[in-house]
C-alpha cells in the first residue's frame, strides 16, 4: 500500500510496505494480532498512510517471550563460542550495510528524519553491532580468584530473554543501542517498536530470517504502549529489560519489572543545558547550538535545549543564531534541500504549539518566532524554528518539549551559570563551550549529569558510556564494555580446599 506517487520509494521499499498489513516476528513467523487490530503508519512528512501493521496482544507478547525463552534454552545460540555467534552477527552487521539504503528509505519515511540522516543511524547501527561483537571476542569468561584455602572462579552467562521498547526518534540506531550487547553476550530479545515508528524493526527481523539468522533470536512485537508494552515490561518470563523514553513511562516500566525483581535499564528525558563563555568564537558557537537544535527537528534526548549565555556576548550571540535559524530549509526529509524536516506526528506538532504558548503566557519573549512551517506539495507535521528568552522559572525552560525550541538567558559568573544549569529534575546531558580549556573542564565535572560535553553537542562514540541520572535514567547506560558486562550475570563457583 505505498502511498503517493510523488515520493520516489526504492523498489524494495514500495516491495516492503505492500506486504501491508505488516505483521510482528515471532519465532522466526510472521505474527498476526490475535486480535486482528491494525493502526496505520503514517509518513509525518505528507501525513499519508505509508501502510498498515498489526497491533500486536498481551498474548501476542506471550508468545514471543517464550519463543524467545525457548530459542534461549532449546537451541544453540545462548552456549556457541563467542566466535560462533560473532560470525553470525557480523553477517547480520553485513546484511543492515547492504541494505542501508532501502532501511534508511523506510527509516526517513517512518520517522520524518531527514535520508542522509537515516543514514547515518543505520551505518551507526551496524558500528555499534560490530563493536560490541568484537569485544564479546575478547572477555574472558571464567576468572580465577586468588582466595586462600578455597579454589575459586567466577563465570559468566547470559541471562535469557531480554525485552526492549523504543521511542519513535532513532528507532534504528536505538535498536542497535540496546539489542547490540545483548545479543554479543548470548541472550534472545524481544523488540516493542514505538506505534509511530514500527517498521524498521519490522524490516531487521525479516532480513535476519532471509539471512538464515536463528529463529526466536530477534522477535519484534509492534503495538501500543498500553498494552503490548504493558504486557512486555510486566512479564516475569523476561530476564531483563531495556527502555527508552520518556521519563513519564519508564517509571510505569521501571514499575513493573521491579515486581517481578527483572532488572531494568532506563534511558529517559532531558532538559540539557549548553553553558557558553565570553572567550568563545561566537559565530561558530552558534551556528553549533542551532545546528543541535534543528538537528532530527529538536527530538533528542539529549539536545541543548538551555543556552545560558555569558552577559558580555548575549547580544552578538543571539544577532548570529537569529542568522543562521533563518537559513534552516524546513522540508520534506526525502528532499536533498531540507536541513530540518517534520515532527513525527500531529500530537507532537500540537505539543510543541502548546509550550511555545504556555511559555509566552508565562513571560518569555519569542526572538525568533516559531509555529507551523508551510512545505508546498506537503501536508506534514512541519515547524519552524523557534528562539524563546526569559528566566529559568518558565515551564519552556523547565520541562522537556522535544522539538526545534531552545530557551536562552544570561549568567555573569561561572558559579552561577554552574547553578543553572543544575537547576532541573534531569541529568542526561549539558556542553560547556570555552577556550579556556582548564574552565572548561573544571565546569563539564561540575555539572550534575550522564555527559557532558566541550565545545560540541550530541557527541557520541562507541566506547564512551552514555547514561543519564535522575529523572534521566538509571542502570548503567549504553555503548561502552559496561554495557556489554550488563547482559551476562556473573557466577562464582568455590571449593573449599
Ligand atoms: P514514550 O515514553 O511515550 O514511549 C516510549 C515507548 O514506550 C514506546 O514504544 C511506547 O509505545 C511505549 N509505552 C508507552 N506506554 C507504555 C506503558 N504503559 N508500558 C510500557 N511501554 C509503554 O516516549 P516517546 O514519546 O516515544 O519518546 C520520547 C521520549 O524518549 C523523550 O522523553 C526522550 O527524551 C526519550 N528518549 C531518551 C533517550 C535516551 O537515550 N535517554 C533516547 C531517545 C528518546
Amino acid at each position: 500500500m505505498a502511498t503517493t506517487a510523488s515520493i520516489k520509494l526504492l523498489p524494495e521499499v514500495a516491495a516492503f510496505l505492500s506486504t501491508s498489513p505488516l505483521k510482528g516476528v515471532v519465532g522466526g513467523k510472521d505474527v498476526a494480532s490475535s486480535t486482528g487490530e491494525t493502526m496505520k503508519s503514517i509518513d509525518p512528512g505528507s501525513g499519508e498512510v505509508l501502510a498498515e501493521f498489526h497491533l500486536l496482544s498481551p498474548e501476542d507478547v506471550d508468545r514471543a517471550v517464550s519463543a524467545a525463552a525457548h530459542t534461549f534454552h532449546k537451541s544453540s545460540w545462548a552456549k556457541l563460542p563467542p566466535n560462533e555467534r560473532g560470525a553470525m552477527l557480523h553477517r547480520l552487521a553485513d546484511a543492515v550495510e547492504k541494505h542501508k539504503s532501502i532501511i534508511a528509505q523506510i527509516e526517513s519515511l517512518d520517522a520524518g528524519k531527514i535520508l542522509s540522516q537515516a543514514h547515518g543511524d543505520v551505518q551507526n547501527f551496524v558500528d555499534t553491532l560490530r563493536y560490541f561483537t568484537n569485544m564479546s571476542l575478547h572477555v574472558q569468561h571464567r576468572t580465577v580468584l586468588a582466595v586462600s584455602g578455597h579454589d575459586a572462579w567466577t563465570v559468566r552467562h547470559p541471562w535469557g530473554p531480554c525485552g526492549f521498547i523504543f521511542p519513535w526518534n532513532f528507532p534504528f540506531l536505538l535498536m542497535g543501542w540496546g539489542i547490540s550487547p545483548a545479543l554479543a553476550a548470548g541472550n534472545t530479545t524481544v523488540i516493542k517498536p514505538a506505534e509511530d515508528t514500527p517498521l524498521s524493526a519490522i524490516y531487521l527481523a525479516r532480513l535476519a530470517r532471509e539471512i538464515g539468522f536463528p529463529d526466536g533470536v530477534i522477535n519484534v512485537v509492534p503495538g501500543t504502549g498500553h498494552s503490548a508494552g504493558a504486557a512486555l515490561s510486566g512479564h516475569s518470563g523476561l530476564r531483563r529489560m531495556s527502555f527508552t523514553g520518556s521519563p513519564e513511562v519508564g517509571r510505569l516500566v521501571g514499575q513493573a519489572c521491579g515486581a517481578n525483581l527483572t532488572p531494568v535499564k532506563l534511558e529517559l528525558g532531558g532538559k540539557g543545558a549548553a553553558v557558553v563563555f565570553d572567550d568563545v568564537d561566537i559565530a561558530q558557537t552558534a551556528q553549533k547550538l542551532v545546528g543541535a537544535i534543528t538537528f532530527h527537528t529538536g527530538q533528542v534526548c539529549c539536545d541543548a535545549t538551555r543556552w545560558l549565555i555569558h552577559t558580555s556576548i548575549y547580544q552578538d550571540f543571539i544577532d548570529e543564531c537569529k542568522a543562521r535559524m533563518k537559513e534552516v530549509q524546513v522540508g520534506y526529509q526525502l528532499d536533498e534541500t531540507s536541513h530540518m524536516g517534520p515532527v513525527v506526528s500531529a500530537k507532537q506538532q500540537k505539543r510543541v504549539l502548546s509550550y511555545l504558548k504556555k511559555g509566552q503566557e508565562q513571560g518569555a519573549e519569542m526572538l525568533i518566532a516559531g509555529g507551523e512551517a508551510e512545505v508546498r506539495g506537503r501536508s506534514g507535521f512541519y515547524l519552524k524554528p523557534a528562539l524563546l528568552a526569559g528566566s529559568l522559572d518558565n515551564v519552556a525552560a523547565r520541562e522537556e518539549i522535544f522539538g526545534p525550541v531552545a530557551y536562552v538567558t544570561t549568567f555573569s559568573s561561572e558559579a552561577e551559570a554552574i547553578a543553572m544549569a543544575n537547576d532541573t529534575d534531569y541529568g542526561l546531558a549539558n556542553s560547556v563551550w570555552s577556550n579556556d580549556l582548564s574552565r572548561a573542564s573544571r565546569v563539564a565535572e561540575s555539572m550534575v549529569a550522564g555527559n557532558s560535553w566541550i565545545n560540541a553537542h550530541n557527541v557520541f562514540a562507541h566506547g564512551v558510556p552514555y547514561a543519564g541520572v535522575h529523572k534521566s535514567g538509571m542502570g548503567g547506560g549504553v555503548l561502552s564494555i559496561e554495557t556489554l558486562f550488563d547482559y551476562w550475570r556473573n557466577q562464582s563457583v568455590v571449593r573449599p580446599l
